[in-house]
């Protein structure tokens, strides 16, 4: 449920039509609903009830300023995976203890940052990072909290590109190392080993392999005890698909109740990070039609936003829900909407099915609230868009476009070249 509904054929974003905004701001631009953030989060925060849970969102999916400060005031804490969005979490207000940290490829000036800073927890994606930040804590006179990363090999049966469970995927440490490398842990000097974390995927629509992931970081957390060793956090990771098209997700209290059957008896401190499933249909991406064109064998609506401002379907293929913002239309055509930038591969959609669009007219480009603005780039120097959160009847630029001044921003030439 998200708070983007038609009145009278208009699209509505809460209660300000998304035409007005966009008159306002300009396009193209990305557009947020705090009431259906809100909702989200507290929906699967809610779910998890009784259990001692900590909720991280996981900035990666969407780490504007003021996304993130909503979660902060919602309770909620951070799944980070750099430096930049360590510095954005504090910078929102979220307290150190409630940040953890995951990643393959942590840099030694990284690990500094939250060692100093004191984050819950480090998720140790492979045994050479154990070592480095054992010698870092060392050196800067800290115990480093961590957790080791274990890749339980299940199969998400999500696409391939952001499965990251699986034997052959870059992610955590496979379940045979993991032993070693909670063993190696427990006789490292600098490091308290706090936690076991796991994260398969994302857009994950069926509940059994969270529950698979699940069963196999219940079975090494038996042997891990045997060694000795105190685990008080379980991190489940993130991964909750949503609703793009046909898609049925289990809703969050479904999700929960796999999770919180397994863990009954423990005494587990349980912590999710979950992105998508919060953020991705609390956002859309408004753009306005460029043009129209008739080819031998194809109909185009050229939009002036690209992939650049929204890289989901080049990269995974993804479908996102197109529609007219003002929906007065019946009649549908069926066109490839494509983006201004110089590649084949710059579409919103193929083949698609909608409204009879003209030049000058609005589109709704839906569920576009995760992984949308973060992945944009500045690609054919187009100036980053518009960020728009929207509370009841009111908006707010929560990000400024950029101007043709930031695209040169730290540019200079060297004065070889000027003589
Ligand atoms: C990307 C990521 C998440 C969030 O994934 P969603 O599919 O957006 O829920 C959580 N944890 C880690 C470690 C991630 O890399």
């Amino acid at each position: 449920m998200h708070h983007f509904e038609y009145r009278d054929h208009e699209l509505y974003c809460e209660n300000i039509p998304v035409r007005t905004i966009a008159e306002k701001v300009g396009t193209p631009f990305f557009l947020y609903s705090h009431a259906t953030l809100k909702r989200h989060f507290l929906i699967f925060d809610k779910a998890f009830e009784g259990l001692k849970r900590l909720v991280c969102f996981s900035a990666k999916a969407n780490s504007n300023l003021a996304i993130l400060k909503l979660f902060v005031n919602l309770g909620g804490g951070l799944d980070i995976v750099s430096g930049g969005e360590l510095y954005r979490g504090l910078k929102a207000g979220f307290l150190p203890k409630t940040i953890v940290y995951s990643g393959v490829g942590k840099r030694v000036d990284e690990i500094d940052y939250a060692l100093n800073t004191g984050i819950l927890m480090f998720n140790v994606e492979s045994l050479e990072e154990l070592k480095l930040i054992d010698k870092r804590a060392g050196l800067l006179k800290k115990k480093a909290p961590v957790a080791v990363r274990v890749n339980p090999d299940v199969d998400p049966k999500t696409h391939p590109y952001i499965s990251t469970g699986l034997k052959k995927n870059k992610f955590g440490i496979d379940t045979a190392s993991a032993l070693k490398g909670y063993q190696m842990a427990n006789e490292l000097e600098n490091v308290e080993i706090i936690g076991i974390d796991c994260h398969i995927g994302s857009q994950i629509t069926d509940a059994k392999p969270f529950q698979e992931a699940l069963a196999s970081l219940k079975s090494l957390l038996n042997e891990i005890k045997k060694m000795g060793i105190d685990i008080r956090y379980l991190d489940m990771g993130g991964g909750l698909g949503i609703t793009y098209d046909d898609e049925s997700p289990p809703h969050p209290r479904e999700y929960a109740k796999a999770i919180v059957e397994s863990l009954k008896g423990t005494d587990l401190h349980l912590i999710l990070e979950p992105g998508r499933v919060i953020v991705g249909n609390a956002g859309i991406l408004v753009t306005r039609v460029l043009f129209r064109k008739s080819g031998p064998t194809k109909e185009f609506v050229i939009a002036d936003a690209g992939m650049n401002d929204l890289m989901r379907p080049t990269l995974y293929n993804a479908f996102h829900a197109i529609k007219a913002v003002s929906a007065g239309n019946d009649r549908m055509i069926t066109a490839d909407i494509v983006g201004p930038i110089c590649e084949t591969s710059d579409f919103l959609a193929i083949d698609r099915n909608i409204p009879d669009v003209k030049q000058g007219d609005l589109l709704a480009v839906m569920s576009a609230g995760a992984y949308g603005f973060v992945m944009s780039s500045n690609y054919c120097s187009r100036p980053k868009v518009a960020e728009v959160m929207v509370n009841d009847d009111q908006f707010y630029i929560i990000k400024k476009r950029q101007e043709y001044e930031d695209l040169v921003a730290g540019e200079s030439i060297p004065t070889f070249l000027n003589s």
